[in-house]
């Protein structure tokens, strides 16, 4: 099956490169330009940190679109044509792009080698694990949820553009203290934040188990349907766990992430009489001028909407657009 589709790929790659022929980029937002680096994320988050890095020195190319689950992709003739034309590919590693193996299978068909044409950003990251019965050795993906980690991404971006294009190394410099004291000065904050809210109410419930780095560090605890994208979301056994969670403590209301299918979410607030507050984002920024349309905003908006979420009352609570 897994060399089917890289056939499949490769047999794409080939007519991709055989219809465009020589008129790569007129019309391409991503292409190239005379002395840009083309940068290409895996997915919008990993893009807007580059982006922040990088500002008027680099095109940015994020391979998932907004607002869609980065754990498995469908590769697409352009993500192929993209890859190929890329001066440095960015990837979060640490399990996230693994679901389907797409991100494997694009770097083998477009020949990329690691730590010279694509970098792992987590690298510096200290995991965490699943904790669902055989997962146990597998990494929890959602590192940048804590902005110490989102920090080491962010550095480890400024290091890799410097190596691509040493004559801005100043630029992207100045660029990426500017941005880590923002950062920084948000991390510092959320770290309080939550001080105020009663321990039987700490209970973070979303949909995807993405919070493990995120409630490690702003000490709430997470709660979930399903722990990861790529199992099956939603059986009846994840509710009824969910479900008893839920009424077990005080929490007084549930959330629910911008990139996955809120149905599940929906019949657990059917089950538990409690309402769905608001959109949080995990795996993806927003569309723009939308409140989570970068890393920092989605941040932002997680921690302020989470804290006035959990200081609701339980039965009095109502979703934050009504
Ligand atoms: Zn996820």
């Amino acid at each position: 099956m897994k060399s089917l589709s890289k056939l499949f790929i490769a047999g794409i790659s080939l007519m991709t490169l055989a219809a465009c022929g020589n008129q790569e980029s007129k019309d391409d937002i991503g292409g190239k330009e005379e002395g840009k680096l083309n940068v290409v994320a895996t997915n919008s988050i990993i893009a807007d940190m580059a982006k922040q890095v990088g500002g008027d020195l680099i095109n940015i190319h994020s391979i998932v679109p907004v607002g869609t689950d980065p754990h498995e992709h469908e590769v697409l003739p352009e993500d192929i044509q993209k890859s190929e034309e890329s001066d440095v590919i960015l990837y979060n590693a640490l399990n996230l792009e693994t679901g389907n193996g797409w991100f494997d299978d694009l770097m083998e068909t477009t020949n990329k080698t690691e730590n010279e044409d694509y970098f792992p950003l987590s690298k510096d990251v200290e995991p965490l694990y699943l904790t669902s019965e055989g997962q146990t050795d597998e990494a929890d993906p959602h590192a940048w949820l804590d902005l110490q980690n989102g920090i080491k991404y962010v550095r480890e971006i400024e290091r890799i553009l410097i190596s691509k294009d040493p004559a801005n190394e100043d630029t992207f410099a100045e660029n990426t203290d500017a941005y880590v004291q923002k950062l920084t000065e948000l991390d510092t904050q959320a770290k309080s934040t939550f001080d105020d809210i009663p321990e039987a109410k700490k209970l973070l419930v979303t949909s995807e188990g993405a919070f493990k780095y995120f409630a490690k560090a702003y000490g709430l605890e997470g709660g979930y349907i399903w722990e990861i994208n790529t199992e099956s979301q939603g059986t009846p056994d994840q509710m009824a766990q969910i479900i008893d969670s839920v009424k077990e403590s005080e929490v007084p209301v549930l959330f629910v992430e911008t990139s996955v299918d809120s149905r599940s979410m929906e019949r657990v607030s059917q089950e538990t009489g409690l309402p769905i507050y608001t959109k949080i984002y995990t795996d993806s920024i927003s569309e723009e001028g939308e409140p989570g349309d970068s890393y920092y905003n989605m941040l932002k908006w997680n921690i302020e909407k989470i804290h006035e979420g959990l200081t609701q009352s339980r039965g009095e609570a109502k979703p934050l657009d009504e």
